[in-house]
């Protein structure tokens, strides 16, 4: 095993060895090549990161918010600085294009913006008459040390929604990165820590699941944010919750996009491709569903079959690649397995990735099928890869009662230029974040990223005023002020 290519845990300020007996690869998934070696790291060395967090959180909690704040002003603009570099890194250990790598810089850029906004965020309320010469003000307070466990898909956002408020709003920080794309956080840390971010205050333990029943069960990890797989959040939140600990699960999903005969067609057309196969459909608001009114779905499917075949695969590095690899070859063979049992239940293929996937990396093309029902696997479960369904509708009100019929409820887009039917649309659909003529409602950092149903485990969401509630803790003082006499 090659030592430059082994990663190593932050802890205290410091990256460490970690005293792991076991590794994992990290790939390159358009190249296969092995560009890394993360640790499965033990309980033990959660034990001591949170040991040092919960030290670093005493003094961290007293930082003056604005000086707080002023770190994360600071970070943004390194963050700036290296946007290119950054975005390169999650091309070359996720796969998906570098302008799509740029854009989810961007996102994670705007996270930090907003908590940088801490100082006006952080403040509580008051009122100064509740009963004669009585009053009472709600403080803000931070609470404590914060665990956060993410997906190989979003390197750099998911964890920004995580750590950046957490800390700025006051708590200490343990980040466990996905085992898969564990590359990026090293940079974010050695940023952060350029920015003057003081030693302890964010600590990185790598690994895979005793790290993150390590993060579940410490008695001093007070909230845990998550994001990943619905099995996994679903265990994830039990076992959190059980321990007493706030949790935000964010998990699955299966989003459906409904196009309407009165829609801009061509539009439709360009926004669902991207949606379905941009980042090879592994993105939690990727469209995975098209419900589409019969009269024009032969229409609309023949433009999609023609653009879809134009679809330029490959590494994301290359100019002008939409499609780059899914993240490991299991990923690809599950895909496989998925448009097999497609067929065997009887949906119709429009376009077979089959046909197209490599072994250069791990390459599945985009795939399409017509004619899918609701009993069928492939509308039932989370594929997360570039697979899309169609199913053709009646009218508005059968594709909303289709896709309602999900056990997901993370997006939901529509395509029409009827505004009835886009109030119709969001008065009626069970989902969290909706789209109206575009492809990928993920919501800025200032609003909630809120998933329904089994999209989402818990109360209080990433982002937005959610994150600010969730990362703090109240304290109401009712205090009595006798007016004085001045006799
Ligand atoms: P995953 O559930 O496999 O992994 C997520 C994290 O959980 C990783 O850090 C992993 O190490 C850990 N983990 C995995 N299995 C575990 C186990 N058995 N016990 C304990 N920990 C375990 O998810 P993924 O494949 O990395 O990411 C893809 C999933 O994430 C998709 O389902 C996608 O929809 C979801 N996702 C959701 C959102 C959202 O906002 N709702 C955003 C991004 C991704």
């Amino acid at each position: 095993m090659s030592n430059a290519l082994k990663l190593k845990n932050y802890i205290n300020g410091e990256w460490v060895e970690s005293k792991a007996t076991k590794y994992e690869d990290v790939y390159n998934p358009a190249t296969k090549e092995v560009i890394g070696q993360v640790p499965l790291s033990t309980k033990e060395e959660v034990d001591e990161a949170v040991e040092v967090a919960k030290k670093a959180f005493e003094e961290w909690k007293n930082v003056p918010v604005p000086r707080r704040a002023r770190i994360l002003f600071n970070f943004q603009q390194l963050l700036i600085k290296h946007r290119e570099e950054l975005a390169r890194i999650i091309t070359i250990e996720n796969g998906k294009s570098y302008s799509e790598a740029l854009g989810e810089v961007q996102r994670g850029i705007e996270n930090v913006e907003f908590a940088a906004g801490a100082p006006t965020l952080m403040m509580g309320d008051s009122l100064s008459t509740i009963a004669t010469d009585i009053e009472a003000t709600n403080y803000r307070y931070p609470i404590g040390v914060v665990g956060g466990i993410t997906p190989f898909n979003f390197p750099m956002m998911v964890p920004c929604w995580m750590f950046p408020m957490a800390i700025a709003l006051g708590n200490t920080f343990i980040l466990k990165p996905s085992e898969r794309t564990p590359l990026l956080i090293e940079k974010l840390v050695n940023l952060f820590t350029e920015a003057g971010l003081p030693k302890g205050v964010l600590n990185v333990v790598n690994g895979a699941h005793d790290v993150v029943n390590g993060i579940l069960d410490h008695p001093d990890i007070k909230a845990i944010s998550f994001v990943g797989s619905k099995p996994v959040g679903e265990y994830v939140y039990k076992r959190a919750s059980e321990n007493l600990k706030r949790v935000q699960a964010l998990t699955g999903a299966k989003n459906h996009t409904i196009v309407l005969k009165d829609a801009n067609l061509d539009d439709a057309v360009t926004n669902i491709i991207s949606s379905a196969f941009g980042s090879a459909g592994e993105r939690c608001m990727a469209c995975s569903v098209v419900t589409v009114e019969e009269e024009i779905a032969d229409q609309f499917i023949a433009k999609l079959k023609e653009e879809t075949e134009n679809i330029k695969m490959g590494n994301g590095l290359d100019d002008g690649v939409l499609l780059g690899p899914v993240i490991r070859e299991e990923n690809k063979k599950r895909t496989i397995r998925y448009i097999e049992k497609g067929v065997e239940e009887g949906a119709t293929l429009v376009c077979d990735g089959r046909n197209r996937a490599t072994d250069d990396g791990f390459f599945i093309g985009p795939t399409i099928f017509d004619n899918v029902t609701t009993d069928m696997t492939i509308w039932k479960d989370e594929i997360f890869a570039p697979v899309l369904s169609i199913i053709r509708v009646k009218h508005l009100k059968e594709a909303i009662e289709i896709a309602n019929r999900s056990e997901f409820a993370n997006g939901a887009c529509i395509f029409t230029t009827n505004a009835q039917a886009i109030r119709y649309f969001r008065e009626n659909i069970d989902a969290g974040m909706l789209g109206v003529n575009l492809g990928v409602p993920a919501p800025m950092a200032f609003f909630p990223f809120s998933g329904w149903k089994s999209s989402f485990f818990g109360t209080l969401h990433a982002n937005g005023k959610d994150s600010v509630d969730f990362y703090t803790r109240k304290k109401v003082v009712t205090a009595r002020y006798k007016t004085p006499s001045f006799e």
